[in-house]
């Protein structure tokens, strides 16, 4: 039910690492309400996850128990389950292409059940019963077609789905970005110096910058260190909206 998503330089010192980004993000996200809750960083070519059904402080012992890498990049997630029931396995991130590719989402994939059936008679196997996993191994294929454009998988990904959605994926190889998609789903971006954001809604990054932009509907955004970039599902450049955020953030 809720998401955020970080990229910051690693060599640059005043910057926060992604971990601490994604924990106060998804912190600030509680008040929406889940039931599970997990996070994804990408360092040195492989994809560290942690995912725990409960409470925030579940998903917090998992990380001191066992620590994910320093990264400057990731995504976290908390789970309002529609589609499996709220264990561990169905916490969100959902990996695909061997471990490289992590993917979370809120919302409901109205035609999962017929993408899934072709995923599995092409041999696919899956680890979770969620709705999302269907949309993860569709940004895989996507990715491998494509030569490794996680923006472009995406898009196509994007494409073949119905219903409600905001996806974020991150991929090992592709650790420059962030790419996120949204249809009826809430999304906003979070500029930084030298990082961007992303969040369900501006309290996922209010701690972190106040500067926001707004997506339209059907709309693939991809966050660099220094660049927000917006198109369309059919592929046509689009520009969001600034705005900036003048309400106090409460402890
Ligand atoms: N439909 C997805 C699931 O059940 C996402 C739920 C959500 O919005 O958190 O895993």
């Amino acid at each position: 039910c809720g998401i955020v998503g970080y990229i910051g330089l690693p060599e640059k010192t005043s910057q926060h690492g992604a971990l601490d980004v994604l924990l106060e993000g998804l912190r600030r996200l509680e008040y929406r309400g889940y039931d599970s809750a997990g996070v994804a960083t990408v360092a040195s070519g492989t994809v560290s996850m942690r995912k725990k059904s409960g409470k925030l402080a579940n998903l917090l012992s998992e990380i001191e128990a066992e620590p994910v890498a320093e990264a400057s990049v990731g995504i976290g997630h908390t789970r309002w389950a529609t589609h499996g029931a709220p264990n561990d396995l169905n916490a969100h991130p959902h990996l695909a292409d061997g471990g490289k590719l992590a993917v979370i989402h809120n919302g409901i994939i109205e035609n999962f059940a017929q993408l899934k059936a072709k995923l599995l008679a092409a041999g696919e196997v899956f680890a979770s019963e969620t709705d999302t996993e269907v949309a993860a191994k569709l940004i895989a294929q996507h990715f491998t077609a494509t030569g490794g454009d996680l923006t472009e998988a995406m898009r196509l990904a994007a494409n073949q789905l119905e219903g409600a959605f905001t996806l974020l994926a991150v991929h090992a190889d592709q650790a420059d970005r962030v790419v996120a998609s949204r249809r009826n789903s809430p999304l906003v971006v979070g500029l930084g110096d030298g990082e961007n954001f992303l969040g369900s809604d501006v309290s996922g990054f209010i701690d972190f910058t106040r500067e926001a932009v707004e997506l339209e509907q059907d709309q693939v955004v991809t966050i660099t260190t220094d660049d927000v970039a917006i198109i369309n599902f059919d592929g046509s450049p689009a520009e969001g909206k600034r705005f900036s955020v003048n309400w106090d953030a409460a402890a």
